[in-house]
């Protein structure tokens, strides 16, 4: 069984108390397993109440962010380098303290549009941190994920085959590919065909639609998306992402673009987007059965 996570930012903004309660118990009514967390910075999750919230509503967390241009790992800049390497140890501090065992985005450059081509040199400084990134992580059986996202996002990761020649590269068992349905509607020539290529390497999928607004209202292959989980017998973490200028978070809602109200009732969202799923999943693995009797 998949478990299905819901976006934080389908309900706040930001992460005190407060909002992480209503974050953390909002998730929960609306019938989810799992909360993901951003940790863009990571200073500013309370770790012990955090987990304390998350323990006391019975919910699981994972976590997420994306680099910027001053930290970012595929940069050929040393410095620059180093300050990326330090955020990623800081943000898996914040997945091991709450109890997450996820930790993934895009955490291989920066979450912003390029003006120039990666680099060889970059490229590489990227898979060492994430190797030396990877084995510690796998210390608490934490898994990364690099959520591979459309060119306005990142220059380096816009394909699952590029996740994929990146992951072999990097070389380590929990690195997983993250797509995005979102990010894929733009870059992949159809939603079978990259999920059929990851198979076993698929560990993290992001369900947005093409809008980023109510699931099924814009051009997203749900079907076919569905269709391919199935077959590959897909066991992972399914997780609504959803955004809308009712709720911004500062730096994260600028850099993705969120310039619209798509949408002003969260639990009304979310709601939708957990029955959308489920049904999504049922009947991709009744036809899965139907077609291998
Ligand atoms: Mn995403």
């Amino acid at each position: 069984m998949n478990q299905i996570g819901v976006h934080a930012l389908v309900w706040v903004g930001g992460w005190s108390e407060e909002e992480c309660r209503q974050a953390i118990e909002n998730s929960k009514t609306a019938g989810f397993d799992l909360i993901e967390i951003p940790v863009l910075d990571p200073a500013t999750i309370d770790i012990d109440m955090t987990r304390q919230v998350l323990q006391s509503v019975g919910l699981k967390a994972g976590c997420s962010l994306g680099l910027s241009f001053e930290t970012d790992i595929s940069s050929a800049d040393p410095a620059v380098v180093a300050g990326g390497d330090r955020l990623l140890h800081e943000a898996l501090d914040v997945a091991r303290g709450i109890g997450a065992e996820y930790l993934g985005g895009v955490i291989y450059s920066a979450l912003g549009k390029y003006s120039h081509m990666p680099t060889p040199e970059g490229r590489a400084n990227c898979v060492n941190v994430l190797r030396d990134l990877a084995r510690e992580a796998a210390q608490d059986g934490i898994t990364l994920g690099l959520e591979t996202v459309n060119r306005y996002e990142s220059n380096l990761l816009n394909t699952a085959a590029q996740t994929l020649e990146l992951i072999e590269d990097i070389n380590e068992d929990n690195v997983v590919v993250h797509l995005d349905t979102y990010h894929m509607n733009i870059e992949e020539a159809n939603f079978r065909i990259p999920v059929m290529a990851c198979g076993d390497r698929l560990g993290y999928v992001h369900i947005g639609e093409s809008h980023r607004g109510y699931l099924g209202t814009g051009t997203v292959d749900f079907a076919d998306l569905f269709n391919a989980l199935a077959t590959i017998n897909y066991q992972g973490t399914i997780t609504f992402e959803s955004f809308s200028s009712a709720v911004v978070a500062p730096n994260l809602s600028t850099t993705l673009a969120i310039w619209r109200n798509l949408w002003s009732d969260g639990m009304d969202l979310a709601r939708h987007a957990r029955q959308f799923i489920d049904e999504g999943l049922q009947k991709s693995s009744r036809s899965l059965a139907e077609a291998n009797p």
